[in-house]
C-alpha cells in the first residue's frame, strides 16, 4: 500500500485520479453480487474497461443489519507473480423515511459509510475516494488545497473524525494503530501544515506589495 514517503504525498507529483483506478465497487455491484447470492453463495465479478480487465472473487455472508462482502484478487508486483489479497467489506444498512433501506460499503480504511469504494492499480486494499486520495482528473486544485488536504488526510488517518478545521486538535492515538505509524502522521500532518502557510504567507504578501499595502 502507498505509505508515507510514497509520491502521493509530496504534493509536487501529479495526484492520483479517479481514472488509475482498477476497480469500482459501486453499489449497483453489490446489488448484482445481492441477486446472485440468492442461488450461490459465493462467484465472480469481473470488471471490463477500455483498459480494464479486473476479476474479483466474491463469497457474502449475511448479518444480521447489513453483510459481509469478501473479495479476493491478485495484486502485481513489479517482476512478481500475482499476489492473492483478500479484502473483507463491511456492507451496512440505513432506514429512509419512506420506509425502505439504503446499502452502505463501510470503508475498510475509515470506516465511513460510503456507496462507492475504489481499488487503486498501485495498491493491494480497497478504500473511498478520500482514504486512496483520489481526484477527478477535471478537478483543478490549487497547491494551497492539496497541502491542506493531504494534511487533513493525515489527521483523518490518526482517527480525526468529522471536519478538518485549520485550528486541528489532534487525535488520541487510534486502539491498534503503533505508536510509530501515529507520531509519523502527526509529523507528516505539521510539515504540510507548515509547507502551506508558508505558501499562503508567501502569496498573501505579494497581493499586498501588489495593492501598494507592503513594503
Ligand atoms: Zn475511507
Amino acid at each position: 500500500m502507498g505509505g508515507f514517503g510514497s509520491t502521493r504525498w509530496s504534493g509536487h507529483v501529479r495526484r492520483r485520479t479517479v481514472e488509475d483506478v482498477r476497480v469500482v465497487l459501486s453499489l449497483q455491484e453489490f446489488s448484482r453480487i445481492m441477486v446472485m447470492s440468492l442461488s450461490q453463495p459465493a462467484g465472480v465479478i469481473q470488471w471490463l474497461g477500455p483498459d480494464t480487465h479486473a476479476e474479483v472473487a466474491w463469497s457474502l455472508q449475511w448479518r444480521a443489519r447489513g453483510a459481509m462482502l469478501t473479495l479476493r484478487y491478485g495484486v502485481r508486483s513489479e517482476g512478481r507473480p500475482d499476489e492473492p489479497v483478500s479484502s473483507a467489506i463491511e456492507v451496512a444498512t440505513t432506514h429512509l423515511p419512506s420506509g425502505g433501506w439504503r446499502w452502505w460499503f463501510l470503508c475498510p480504511r475509515c470506516e465511513h459509510r460510503r456507496a462507492v469504494l475504489y481499488l487503486p492499480r498501485a495498491e493491494s486494499g480497497f478504500g473511498c475516494r478520500s482514504c486512496h486520495g483520489l481526484a477527478y482528473r477535471s478537478q483543478r486544485r490549487s497547491p494551497l488545497d492539496r497541502l491542506l488536504s493531504a494534511a487533513a488526510e493525515c489527521w483523518r488517518r490518526a482517527g480525526g473524525v468529522g471536519r478538518y478545521h485549520t485550528a486541528v486538535i489532534w487525535p488520541f492515538k487510534p486502539k491498534g494503530m503503533q505508536w510509530r505509524t501515529y507520531e509519523r502522521l502527526r509529523e507528516e500532518h505539521d510539515r504540510l501544515k507548515l509547507e502551506r502557510d508558508a505558501l499562503w504567507v508567501g502569496m498573501a504578501s505579494r497581493r499586498l506589495r501588489r495593492m501598494g499595502c507592503a513594503g
